[in-house]
């Protein structure tokens, strides 16, 4: 279990939990103030990615220090871990809307309009009031070229929409907005500003899954349409053994590798019974 299951979850999955998805928590001045400055303004999310490079290039003392003040306070405001398909389900089993749009980061880095991330709320879409906080933000990006901006989907259709993603590589995240309010799932490559952060500028805002994947060798085929699906480079092929294997202090248990396998050859196991992965997040 990682530190926010001990804090906001009592020992169990931290995102689990229903109360931390409570509508109450919206009436928190100060919590709906961060949500509606968070979606503003993609342009800032790419600046303090850029100021990270700057960050890097300090002399390592320095870094010492600034690091984990950054990091502890995204963990009071703006964190995430990633989390596979069956635990998305067990979310959706008791959230009661979902609303999708557009996605900040792909704004930030590509200017264009992804819709990739996921509202979540205990109450029906047309009484949520993180849709009514989002909405008001009024950002162009947020009403869309194309589409109505924050659209209410059945969690049937948003379940398929998240597999369909999947096949295209992209790992399921969950996001508080001021911890332990959490406010939706996004769906992430390497054009997300926590997968830049996380991956890239070693800066971890997002923890890894409750889970490792693991290859059954007997099954593997050797085909490797498991290494290019990782957005995490945790799989190397072995010339010798034509087969693959997962490196668990790289792997990050999204499982999106199992859907590219057409040989069943991979499955995902908690974290917590693997020694070479166990507490590292
Ligand atoms: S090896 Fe790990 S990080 Fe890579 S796709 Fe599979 S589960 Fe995700
Ligand atoms: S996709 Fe499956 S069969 Fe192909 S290399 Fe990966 S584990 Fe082996």
């Amino acid at each position: 279990m990682c530190q926010f299951c001990h804090q906001h979850g009592e020992g169990e999955k931290w995102y689990l939990k229903a109360e931390n998805y409570a509508e109450h928590l919206l009436s928190d001045i100060k919590r709906s103030k961060y949500i509606q400055h968070f979606f503003r303004d993609p342009q800032r999310l790419k600046d303090r990615i850029d100021l990270l490079d700057t960050l890097n290039r300090m002399p390592g003392f320095v870094q010492a220090v600034i690091k984990p003040a950054i990091l502890g306070r995204m963990k009071k405001t703006h964190h995430g871990q990633v989390l596979p398909i069956e635990d998305v389900k067990e979310i959706f089993s008791f959230v009661n809307s979902v609303v999708r749009l557009p996605c900040i980061c792909r704004q930030a880095s590509l200017g264009t309009e992804e819709r990739f991330c996921y509202g979540l709320s205990m109450v029906p879409a047309e009484e949520s009031k993180l849709k009514v906080i989002v909405e008001a933000v009024g950002a162009d990006y947020l009403t869309g070229p194309a589409v109505e901006g924050l659209e209410t989907v059945s969690k049937e259709e948003a379940l398929e929409q998240f597999m369909e993603l999947e096949k295209k590589s992209l790992f399921h995240s969950v996001w508080t907005f001021m911890t332990p309010f959490i406010g939706g799932i996004c769906n992430c490559d390497h054009d997300c500003m926590a997968m830049k952060a996380t991956v890239k500028k070693s800066l971890p805002v997002m923890y890894r899954a409750e889970y490792v994947a693991e290859v059954e060798a007997e099954l593997c085929n050797g085909c490797r349409n498991c290494i290019r699906a990782c957005q995490f480079g945790a799989i190397s092929f072995s010339l010798a053994r034509e087969k693959v294997s997962i490196d668990p202090l790289l792997c990050y248990g999204c499982g999106v590798c199992r859907v590219h396998c057409t040989k069943n050859a991979i499955a995902l196991t908690e974290r917590k019974m693997i020694p070479a992965a166990a507490g590292i997040w």
